[in-house]
């Protein structure tokens, strides 16, 4: 296994495989979208597996694939498929807007995709289509049903937003009373291809809790596993969890595991770093196994100790997170 230069393992790789998105979540990006990568700059599956297999060698078990919406890329299946067969990785798992997903979720469960994380910011309609600006709720809601009917451990992400979803917190936590389903709420982060953020984030991970708790007062502090950037809570007599994600506050730093490749090839060995190896460039220019793996190694020892080093080390933040892979 590879430790970076703060001691912290690093064994999971959040991939995102295109940057382009079926729905505009407004937090994640503008109206008329960002501008596309042409595809030529996009890895091409082969480069991604070329690239996993190198990872999978250095000691990453882990790999989360991720976007742009993961399923607008044609034949992610077969990739899919592809990375299941790569020797090292034991967890391969999914965030997906669920819009295109529910025609392939028993195909992920027999391919051993044990865990799917969807997102899904309120359950109503009309707010759904505002935050996301598309009508594609009942499409979201078949793949939730599908999920959980295939057995696959489900985690919906929401991004909670001053003045937009913050009445939804009570009946998604309620999600957690009967179905088997981990409820994370997320704070915004300024990752919306605009580079503008709340001078003051007003719904931080401790309001957030504070909001949670004022409804169900015996709202428990649960055991995290260990690297999980959430802080995990249940209430007593529900089914599923809840977990806060403290993702603007930064307080996982310390026991951070995971990297990142953007879907043009871009390491980033922190989310609020501003990519820090150019993969695509190296595979572009014939590097060999031996290259590629130094290449890592090298970024490896380089790591901020947390997000706040990161970003002082850059511009402003002005990408939006389907570049990056959330
Ligand atoms: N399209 C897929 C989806 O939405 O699940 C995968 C990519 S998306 C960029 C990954 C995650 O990032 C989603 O759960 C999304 O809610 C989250 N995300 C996007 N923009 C964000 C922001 N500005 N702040 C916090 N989370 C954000
Ligand atoms: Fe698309 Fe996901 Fe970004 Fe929403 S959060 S616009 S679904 S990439």
């Amino acid at each position: 296994m590879i430790y970076d230069n703060h001691n912290r393992p690093i064994t999971y790789l959040r991939l995102a495989v295109t940057d382009r998105c079926n729905l505009r979540c407004f937090y994640c990006m503008p109206e008329e979208g960002i501008r596309y990568l042409p595809k030529k700059q996009l890895l091409t599956y082969e480069e991604m597996e070329r690239v996993v297999q190198a990872l999978a060698r250095l000691g990453v078990s882990k790999v989360r694939i991720t976007g742009g919406e993961p399923f607008v890329r044609t034949d992610l299946m077969g990739f899919m498929h592809r990375l299941a067969g790569i020797d090292g990785l034991t967890d391969i798992s999914m965030t997906t807007n669920g819009v295109l997903t529910a025609p392939h979720v028993a195909d992920l469960a027999a391919m051993g995709v044990k865990a799917v994380n969807l997102s899904l910011d309120t359950l109503d309609r009309e707010r759904f289509h505002k935050i996301t600006r598309r009508d594609e709720l009942p499409a979201v809601l078949d793949t939730l049903d599908k999920l959980l009917a295939a057995g696959i451990q489900t985690k919906i992400n929401a991004v909670v937003m001053d003045g937009q979803n913050t009445q939804d917190l009570i009946p998604l936590a309620e999600l957690s009373r009967n179905l088997p389903v981990d409820v994370r709420f997320i704070e915004e982060m300024p990752f919306n291809g605009e580079g503008s953020h709340y001078p003051v984030l007003h719904w931080t991970h401790r309001r957030i809790v504070d909001e949670l708790r004022a409804h169900f007062p015996d709202l428990n502090k649960i055991q995290d596993p260990a690297f999980s950037t959430s802080a995990g809570y249940q209430i007593p007599g529900h089914q599923g969890t809840l977990g806060v994600i403290a993702a603007f506050s930064r307080t996982f730093c310390g026991s951070c595991n995971r990297i990142r490749l953007t879907a043009q090839g871009t390491l980033k060995t922190c989310l609020y770093d501003d990519g820090v190896l150019d993969v695509r460039a190296l595979l572009r220019t014939g590097a060999t196994n031996d290259e590629l793996t130094a290449a890592f190694l090298k970024a490896f020892s380089h790591r901020p100790a947390n997000g706040f080093e990161a970003e002082q080390k850059r511009d402003v933040v002005s990408e939006s997170m389907a570049t990056i892979g959330g």
